[in-house]
C-alpha cells in the first residue's frame, strides 16, 4: 500500500473538477461527503467450530439521482475511507454513463483467499443480516467487486430473500449473479468489454491500428483477464504483459490469456509462466507498448512512477489507479487517459441492465446486452471527450464534470440545495 488516503483523493478530484463548472458551495460541501456510512460487525462460525468477527461497511454516497449501487469487496486492507472513496467513485460513474442511480460501496475486512467455501458462504450471508435495513431492489443494490463473485451474489440474494419472506422482487436486490438466478448474460466480461470499446474510440483519435498494437494488464482477477482476453478476440491486440499481485510476466511475441489463465490457477500467480521472463508489477507499468491497463487496485500510478509510464494509452479499468499527482504528469508526457469512472463503467452498465430485466421479468440475448453497452459506453466517451476539448481539461476532470453536473441538477430540482 501506498499510504495515499483514497477518499483525500477523491476530494481532491471534485474539488479540481468544481473549479471548471459553476456549482454553489454549498453543493460542493455536500458532495464531499458520503449521504450514509453504515459500520457493522460481521460475525463469521468457522470450520473449527470458533466464531470470528470482521468489521464491515456499507457507504450510500449519494442518491440524490436514484437507488444508490456499487460492489462489495472483501479485501484484508479495506479501510473505511476505501470504501467511502469507491462509494463516490460509484456516484460519479453511474452518472457519467446515464444510468439512474446513485453511487455506494461495501467492504469487510477479511481476506478471503485463507476462508473455506463453507466460511466465505458463512461470511455472505452475514454480511447481508448486517446490513439488511439498508438495502432494497429500490433503495441500495450491491455488485461484486474485488475479490467477490457470482457465486457470493447468489448467497447473498439468497439471504436477502429468507429474511424478506420474498416480499421483494429479490433478484433485483443485487447484480452479477449467475445465469440460473437472474444473472445476465454479458455480466461477467462487460468491465472490460465496456473498457475496450472505449480503448477502441480512443484509439480513432490517436491514429493507432490496434491490430498492431501491444498492451500490458496489470491485475489478472476477472477484469484483468477479460481485459486481456477480449483485448487479443475483438480487436488483436497483441498483450505482451501480465501481472498479478505476486508479480507479472512479459513475452514480446504475445501472451495466450487462456494459457495464462490456466497456469495461474494451478499455480497461484501468472509468475514463471512457461515462456515468459518475469518482471515486477513496477517494470510492467514502465513498458514499451501502446496500451497500459491498470486492472487491480488504486493507487499504483503514483508522483514516484508515473515520469516512466512510457504507453500512449492508459485504460483505467481498475478503480482509482492513478493519484492527483501523476494525473498531471502523465498529462503532461501526452498520454491519452481514459478515466477509471468511464473506462471501467461497463460493469455497472450491464449490473443495471440486469437490475431492469430482473424487475421485468424478461431477459435478453447477449447481442442485445453487447449492442447497448457499446452504445451506452460511446455515447459516454465522446461527451466526457467533447467536454474536455471545450474546455481544455483533462479527460478525468471532464468526466467529472459531465458527472457532477448531473447529480447537482438532480440536487437541485430535489431541493436538497438552495442554489
Ligand atoms: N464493482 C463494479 C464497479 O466498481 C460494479 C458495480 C455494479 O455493478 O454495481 O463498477
Amino acid at each position: 500500500m501506498t499510504g495515499i488516503d483514497p477518499f483525500e483523493v477523491a476530494v481532491k478530484q471534485l474539488e479540481r473538477a468544481a473549479s471548471f463548472m459553476d456549482i454553489s458551495e454549498e453543493a460542493l460541501e455536500f458532495l464531499k461527503r458520503p449521504m450514509r456510512i453504515v459500520e457493522v460487525t460481521v460475525p463469521v462460525k468457522m470450520d473449527d467450530g470458533g466464531v470470528k468477527v470482521f468489521p464491515g461497511f456499507r457507504v450510500q454516497y449519494n442518491w440524490a439521482l436514484g437507488p444508490t449501487k456499487g460492489g462489495i469487496r472483501f479485501h484484508p486492507e479495506e479501510t473505511l475511507s476505501t470504501v467511502k472513496a469507491l462509494a463516490a467513485w460509484m456516484t460519479w460513474k453511474t452518472s457519467v454513463m446515464g444510468l439512474p442511480y446513485g453511487g455506494g460501496k461495501g467492504g469487510v475486512v477479511v481476506n478471503p483467499k485463507v476462508l473455506s467455501k463453507r466460511e466465505l458462504e458463512n461470511l455472505s450471508r452475514s454480511y447481508i443480516r448486517a446490513i439488511y435495513d439498508v438495502l432494497s431492489p429500490y433503495t441500495d443494490i450491491p455488485a461484486p467487486d474485488v475479490y467477490t463473485n457470482p457465486q457470493i451474489m447468489a448467497w447473498m440474494m439468497d439471504e436477502y430473500e429468507w429474511i424478506s419472506r420474498r416480499k421483494d422482487p429479490a433478484f433485483g436486490i443485487i447484480t452479477g449473479k449467475p445465469l440460473s438466478i437472474g444473472g445476465s448474460l454479458g455480466r461477467i466480461d462487460a468491465t472490460s468489454r465496456g473498457a475496450l470499446y472505449t480503448v477502441r474510440e480512443a484509439a480513432k483519435l490517436l491514429n493507432m491500428d490496434l491490430s498492431k498494437s501491444t498492451m500490458a494488464v496489470q491485475g489478472y482477477g476477472n477484469a484483468g483477464y477479460y481485459m486481456a482476453k477480449l483485448g487479443v478476440e475483438l480487436f488483436g491486440i497483441k498483450v505482451v504483459a501480465v501481472s498479478d499481485s505476486r508479480g507479472g510476466i512479459y513475452n514480446p511475441d504475445g501472451l495466450d490469456p487462456d494459457a495464462v489463465l490456466k497456469w495461474k490457477k494451478e499455480n497461484g500467480s501468472v509468475k514463471d509462466f512457461p515462456g515468459a521472463t518475469n518482471i515486477s508489477n513496477e517494470e510492467l507499468l514502465a513498458l514499451e507498448v501502446d496500451i497500459l491497463a491498470p486492472a487491480a487496485i488504486e493507487n499504483v500510478i503514483t508522483k514516484d512512477n508515473a515520469d516512466d509510464v512510457k504507453a500512449k494509452l492508459v485504460a483505467e479499468v481498475a478503480n482509482g489507479p492513478v493519484t492527483p499527482e501523476a494525473d498531471d504528469i502523465l498529462f503532461e508526457k501526452g498520454i491519452f487517459q481514459i478515466p477509471d469512472f468511464l473506462c471501467n463503467a461497463g460493469g455497472v452498465t450491464v449490473s443495471y441492465f440486469e437490475w431492469v430485466q430482473n424487475i421485468n421479468g424478461y431477459y435478453w440475448t447477449e447481442e442485445e446486452v453487447y449492442s447497448r453497452l457499446d452504445e451506452k459506453m460511446t455515447r459516454a466517451f465522446h461527451k466526457v471527450y467533447n467536454t474536455a476539448q471545450e474546455k481544455k481539461i483533462h479527460m478525468r476532470d471532464a468526466a467529472y464534470v459531465v458527472a457532477v453536473s448531473r447529480v447537482y441538477e438532480a440536487m437541485k430540482d430535489r431541493g436538497w440545495v438552495s442554489k
